[in-house]
């Protein structure tokens, strides 16, 4: 039977690279966006181009009743729910002084408040099937700590210590929750930093290249296997040696 899995905010950046992934492994993939349609429907067109089966789906993660809905819809659909990979994720920078508390509030409510939304959501499910894999993309900032990013940086950390909570609550079911935090990915993102803070950036990588989309989708397709069934609760770096835990 064909596994379905959940990327949210796949129209881009890492997500699409992991949905993209996750679709030549042969799951039915949902592609799940907020704003950008056409990109969103681009992914699915590329999975099914290959030979794989998707779809896209609109919805805000930090939107609790929407992703009730979405997750329903999955399953209802499909039968099951088997992977999901908690990817939506913003930044709205500035030095902790001058931060709007709108700005804080929002990178909480859509990273933070978005991965337990879908997490809370696709528990039930998982637990009735006594299967199923959480993946949570996290950060190195959230080890590191960085100025200007206080509201990320607490968003990032806060998805750790979700993970290793839900981790410990749907071990019984054979449920295993993890996240992966990249370091330095090459993304849209990333894009709009100034080349000056790139070039610090690299000097404090031992591999000395920034990471690919590809780093992270392999971790992922990793971590969905069986071949990682027992690992649980953990937070796996991908970083290039920037940070060594
Ligand atoms: P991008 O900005 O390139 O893409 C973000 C994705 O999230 C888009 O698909 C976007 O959808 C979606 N999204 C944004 N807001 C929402 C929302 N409210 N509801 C649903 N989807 C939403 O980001 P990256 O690919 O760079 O980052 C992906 C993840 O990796 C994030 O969690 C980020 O924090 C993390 N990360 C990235 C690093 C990097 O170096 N790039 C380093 C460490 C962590 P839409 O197109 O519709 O707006």
């Amino acid at each position: 039977m064909t596994k379905t899995a959940l990327v949210t905010g796949s129209s881009r950046g890492i997500g699409r690279g992991i949905a993209l992934a996750l679709g030549s492994e042969g799951y039915h993939v949902v592609v799940n966006y907020s704003g950008s349609e056409d990109k969103a429907n681009s992914v699915v067109e590329e999975i099914e181009n290959a030979g794989g089966s998707a779809e896209s789906y609109q919805c805000h993660v930090e939107i609790y009743d929407d992703v009730k809905a979405m997750i329903k819809h999955i399953t209802g659909t499909h039968g099951s729910i088997d992977l999901v990979v908690n990817n939506a994720g913003v930044t709205k920078d500035g030095l902790l002084m001058r931060m709007k508390e709108a700005d804080f509030d929002r990178v909480i409510d859509v990273n933070l408040k978005g991965t337990y939304n879908v997490i809370q959501n696709v528990s039930r499910p998982m637990l009735k099937q006594k299967s199923g894999k959480i993946i949570n993309i996290s950060s190195i900032v959230a080890s590191l700590g960085n100025a200007g990013q206080a509201n990320y940086v607490a968003s990032k950390a806060g998805i750790d210590g979700l993970t290793r909570s839900v981790a410990r609550e749907l071990a019984p079911k054979g449920i295993t929750v993890n996240a992966i935090a990249p370091g330095f990915i090459e993304s849209e993102m990333t894009d709009v930093l100034s080349d000056e803070i790139k070039e610090g950036m690299l000097g404090q990588i031992p591999l000395n290249h920034f990471g690919g989309v590809e780093d992270i989708s392999n971790t992922v397709t990793f971590l969905a296997s069986d071949k990682a069934d027992y690992i649980t609760g953990q937070t796996i770096h991908v970083n290039g040696g920037m940070y060594m835990g």
